[in-house]
């Protein structure tokens, strides 16, 4: 806390912030994201919606475009949903209790913990992957923390050692010494005020600690893209499975190994056989998607697949598209630049 309140500079927007919407909202952005990456995805959220009542009642594709480029597309899908709930079975009003918060779609025992904490000064410790590294340092714990065991024992000890008259501040202090000098690697130790009772300071086991167990399964898959044009349109489908980036946008999809398909087109009304015009990389947490793209022009608007529709070109630019779409779309020149 001294450290916290003298020397820590870590300035972000939602820091010191008391409203439950503002907090929530900004936990959400940064689950699985850097700060520095969600930052300014946090301040077009609140320009565009500054309450949950303005983010409820906007369209999903709204939101999702929004959203775009942040990835884990179910986070944005139970941010609405949540908002939802919450602006028309609650009035609007937060829950303010950490087990009322913990009943909502998308809020965890870290992000009730948050809102809990941050918003009503509620003595509930915030337990991420800073605060996970500062306590197994300092106290030399090598159980892996993503294990049942593990995440058991990190969120009882952070409870242990919670500043509970202070929950808000401490959590901040933590969660800001773990971004900022207790970091993942090259820890600023010789500045760290901390040091003179750290075990893995004393015991050279930096490196060493905290202790994660899961080695991520990464698998590859291959994404087709067919980009059929007809005169000015352009023909899109939506994501609708319990996929990645469902209810994102895409060109129509063939997914497989295999390369050109002309059978699958027998049916339609091709000018001429989709030609390829290129491929990108898309790496996420368990998939790697290798997309290529081909273009084919089609003499009539026809219905393609079960969720498509043709679109005008310039109209693109209100649908929300996979990163890996945006890029080459803005490759080509389907997309401009922002
Ligand atoms: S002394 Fe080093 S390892 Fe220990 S808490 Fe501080 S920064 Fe982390």
């Amino acid at each position: 806390m001294q450290w916290h309140h003298q020397e820590n500079f870590r300035s972000l927007p939602w820091k010191q912030e008391k409203d439950p919407y503002k907090i929530w909202l900004s936990e959400i952005i940064l689950q699985q994201t850097r700060a520095e990456q969600g930052l300014p995805y946090y301040l077009r959220f609140i320009e565009a919606y500054p309450t949950v009542r303005h983010l409820a009642q906007a369209t999903d594709e709204e939101v999702f475009r929004l959203w775009q480029g942040l990835g884990y597309y179910n986070r944005c899908k139970n941010l609405l949903s949540t908002a939802r709930v919450i602006a028309y079975d609650m009035n609007g009003v937060f829950p303010n209790t950490y087990d009322e918060l913990l009943k909502l779609k998308g809020i965890g025992s870290y992000t009730a913990a948050a809102v809990a904490s941050f918003a009503y000064g509620l003595p509930y410790a915030v337990v991420d992957g800073n605060v996970n590294r500062v306590l197994s340092r300092f106290f030399g714990i090598d159980l892996p923390f993503d294990t049942t065991e593990g995440k058991k024992y990190f969120f009882e000890l952070a409870h242990k050692v919670l500043d509970r008259a202070n929950s808000a501040s401490y959590n901040q202090a933590i969660m800001d010494l773990g971004a900022t000098v207790c970091k993942p690697q090259n820890p600023l130790c010789d500045e760290c005020l901390l040091k003179k009772n750290c075990f893995a300071y004393a015991q050279e086991m930096i490196g060493l600690l905290p202790v994660k167990s899961k080695k991520i399964v990464v698998k590859e898959r291959f994404f087709n893209y067919y980009i059929f044009k007809c005169k000015d349109k352009v023909y899109i489908q939506k994501r609708t499975a319990k996929d990645i980036w469902q209810n994102l946008h895409e060109p129509f999809l063939l997914e497989g190994d295999d390369k050109l398909n002309e059978d699958a087109f027998s049916n339609f009304h091709l000018q001429s056989k989709p030609v390829e015009i290129g491929q990108s990389k898309q790496r996420l947490t368990h998939q790697i998607i290798v997309a290529r793209f081909y273009l084919a022009e089609i003499k009539t608007q026809e219905k393609i697949s079960e969720n498509g529709w043709w679109v005008v070109v310039s109209e693109l630019k209100n649908y929300a598209f996979p990163k890996t779409v945006v890029s080459f779309f803005k490759k080509i020149k389907l997309l401009l630049d922002d």
